[in-house]
């Protein structure tokens, strides 16, 4: 799950890291009367959209005045924010953070993942703050520091002073890094995090260390410990297909394609889309109905998967094993009549009750395309989509 920035700066504020001061606006009104509040000379106006890259696309705007707070405000609010995390269509902007301005000296980055191959959390830091840290990583590794963490001791002043020294930190604000990057830490671990950046972290005029930008996610399965954190989701930002799909225990992620795929058991589903692929196609979404799907959960999918306007067909690859083959052909027969299905459907099953199953596809006067394995079926399906789109 993921947070605006103005919620991960308050979660930073309750482990005592620096951050601006700033209110939330929902509104033109709001954002002059935050600022009004916070009081000048300068402010600065922050889209909140649950992507990054927001300044490169004309999402966040210092203003010198209140006339000025108002103009950016109405500017940003409502525009569809273009960035290269949201995709060409973009993202609506429904809320804005109205922060005092800061005046930057220096940018810097820093950032925490879980490092799958230590089973550790690693910060990961750099001099070269404010821009997208994927090129820097690219382009100039060598200006990427890396601490792993280790969970008994946290992490210690010996390493979070080093490491702010190395990227740039001076020694009048080593004090006040440290404070940052052990926050940072403790936050990242109490809140079950998955990700946890400050890009950037700046360096003020006066010395001072702050935290500019702040963003946060969390691992959807520790959710449960974190009531506070479940009430900051903005279902606006979220695929409103997921969102319906989280509904029904389905796992389903949109993607770019135009072939619908069916599928139980999540590798099963990485498997049918990888086929799909290698014969030319490319998959529409990642949907996994779990073992226990029942004739609803399947036309629920169905539904799901028909929204999307680009959909051309849709491939079913079940493996029957607790679930019966039959049991799926019966769903699938109920879902397409439910959904008055337009578009070709491919069905290959393979384990208990197949020769039933097949039998009752077969018998339903469908015009289902029956498939015997995993190639077959992956053919047939992208020959089907690329027949309906002609
Ligand atoms: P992002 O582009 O979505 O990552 O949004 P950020 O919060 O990182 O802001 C982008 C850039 O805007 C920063 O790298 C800064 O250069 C600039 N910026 C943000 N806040 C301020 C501020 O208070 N004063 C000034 N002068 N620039 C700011
Ligand atoms: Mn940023």
């Amino acid at each position: 799950m993921k947070i605006h920035e103005y919620q991960g700066k308050e979660i930073f504020r309750r482990y005592g890291m620096s951050v601006p001061r700033g209110i939330p606006a929902f509104s033109v009104d709001e954002a002059v009367a935050a600022a009004k509040s916070l009081g000048g000379p300068v402010w600065v106006v922050k889209a909140q959209i649950h992507a990054g890259g927001r300044g490169k696309g004309g999402g966040v705007k210092v203003a010198k005045s209140l006339d000025d707070v108002k103009a950016r405000a109405s500017e940003i609010l409502g525009m569809q924010l273009v960035t290269h995390q949201t995709g060409p269509a973009g993202q609506k902007v429904r809320r804005l953070l109205i922060e005092e301005g800061a005046d930057i000296r220096k940018e810097l980055y820093v950032g925490m993942v879980v490092d799958r191959a230590s089973q550790r959390v690693v910060l990961m830091a750099s001099s070269e703050g404010g821009m997208d840290i994927e090129e820097v990583a690219a382009k100039t590794p060598e200006k990427i520091e890396r601490v792993t963490i280790d969970p008994k001791t946290g992490l210690t002043d010996a390493d979070a002073d080093d490491v702010a020294r190395k990227i740039g930190v001076p020694e009048g604000g080593i004090g006040q890094a440290r404070t940052i990057l052990q926050g940072l830490y403790r936050a990242f671990d109490e809140t079950d995090a998955s990700l946890a950046e400050i890009n950037p972290l700046v360096i003020t005029g006066d010395g001072k260390v702050i935290a500019l930008d702040a963003k946060l996610n969390f691992d959807d399965n520790a959710l449960f410990r974190h009531p506070d954190i479940v009430e900051m989701r903005d279902l606006d930002e979220e695929d409103p297909n997921e969102i319906a799909a989280s509904k029904f225990d389905l796992s389903y992620i949109s993607l770019d394609g135009n072939i619908g795929c069916l599928v139980n058991g999540a590798g099963l589903a990485m498997a049918t889309m990888d086929v799909i692929k290698l014969y030319g196609g490319e998959p529409a979404n990642f949907l996994d109905v779990g073992g226990g799907a029942t004739a609803e959960k399947v036309t629920e999918a169905f539904k799901i998967m028909l929204r999307n306007p680009h959909l051309k067909a849709i491939l079913v690859n079940i493996f029957g094993g607790i679930m019966k083959c039959d049991t799926i052909a019966e769903g699938v027969i109920a879902a397409s009549k439910a959904v008055g299905l337009k578009v070709p459907l491919v069905v290959r099953m393979k384990g208990t009750n197949e020769e039933l199953g097949r039998k009752i596809l077969a018998d339903s006067g469908l015009p289902i395309i029956s498939a015997n394995d995993m190639a077959q079926a992956a053919e047939k399906v992208v020959a089907a989509a690329k027949g309906a789109s002609k």
